[in-house]
């Protein structure tokens, strides 16, 4: 098992296979000429195999698929599919932007993939071409429905900014309230060299609470009848789905934090807070390294496990920034 030095044990990796993505979105990727990792960099599905062959053996229980967009990834029904085949006790989930699964749903259903996180943060098609440069917010909503008739569970993840999405709480609200799924607000964290993370832009759960109260009722779900690791959700009892925030500038979770994270290029994030990172990809490609030697390499890297709340304490002092990585490179 993996452990750090306060006793946290780490049960759940974030995966990002990629850093590419269709979309743009101002406060993920602020400069237009973003560099992408070279291909030959970017971790292959072999070695992603060889990767969760051993964290698998280390009490990882959960992986979540992130980015950039998994789904820009060639052949990753091939991969989602070996992947179940060869790691059933796995819960495997993904992170998507919803932009290109219209046609994949029913075979990551067939597949066996149970929930997606979908991030969607605006409801209004052109504030969605504004944020995103592109112009599609219908075939999101379609997919959304489509992914709740096959019964495939959906949460919405939205970051909140204020000035661009905050009044649509309502709308949002509205959406949890008609359908099945979950809605869930992200403060929007300064996270990325050239962030445009404003203090203006700052929308507190708090505040998002209070509002959301003023629209309908909400209803704690106990922790123990939970297992969403760091969002409060509360359920609605005038309506079918759940309203969530998740806090890590506001009220931060690192007391419990499970997570790892391993970028597109094969660089270990023991922190989303942290640039400290270590390079796996020698390691995983090299034939003079076994699983035995790789799992040293994570549990020592385990060990220093910051806790991110203080890094943030210390880096917003004198930088605008937490970390120098953009979020689309790290996966979220
Ligand atoms: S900031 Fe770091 S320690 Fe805190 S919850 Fe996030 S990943 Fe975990």
């Amino acid at each position: 098992m993996i452990k750090d030095n306060y006793g946290r044990a780490v049960s759940y990796l974030r995966l990002s296979i990629t850093d590419r993505c269709n979309l743009n979105c101002f406060y993920c990727r602020p400069c237009r000429n973003t560099r992408f990792i070279p291909h030959n960099e970017i971790l292959t599905y072999e070695d992603m195999f060889y990767l969760l062959e051993v964290v698998s053996r280390m009490d990882v229980q959960k992986v979540r698929l992130t980015g950039g967009e998994p789904f820009v990834r060639r052949d990753i029904l091939y991969f989602l599919n070996r992947l179940k085949n060869s790691f059933p006790e796995l819960d495997i989930r993904l992170t998507t932007n919803a932009t290109l699964i219209a046609g994949k749903i029913r075979a990551l259903k067939d597949i066996g993939i149970k929930g997606l996180n979908i991030s969607l943060d605006t409801l209004d098609r052109e504030k969605y071409q504004r944020i995103t440069g592109r112009d599609f917010l219908n075939n999101v909503l379609t997919s959304i429905d489509r992914c709740l008739e096959v019964g495939i569970r959906v949460k919405i993840n939205v970051v909140a900014l204020k000035g661009v999405n905050d009044h649509e709480l309502e709308d949002f609200v509205n959406m949890a309230l008609s359908r099945p799924l979950d809605v869930r607000f992200i403060e929007f964290m300064p996270i990325g060299q050239k962030t445009l993370w404003q203090k203006e832009h700052f929308w507190s759960s708090d505040e998002i609470l209070q509002s959301a109260q003023k629209i309908t009722e909400l209803k704690p779900v106990a922790d123990k009848d939970m297992n969403h690791g760091p969002a409060r959700i509360y359920s609605l009892p005038q309506g079918q789905g759940r309203i969530g925030v998740i806090s890590p500038l506001s009220n931060h979770f690192c007391l419990t934090c499970n997570r790892f994270r391993i970028t597109a290029d094969g660089r270990l994030r023991t922190c989303l807070f942290s640039d400290k990172d270590y390079r796996l990809l020698p390691l995983i490609r090299s034939p003079r390294i076994n699983n035995d030697q790789l799992k040293k390499v994570l549990e020592r890297a385990g060990l220093k496990k910051p806790m991110g709340h203080e890094i943030m304490g210390r880096n917003n002092k004198d930088r605008k920034s937490i970390c120098e990585r953009v979020m689309s490179s790290i996966g979220g």
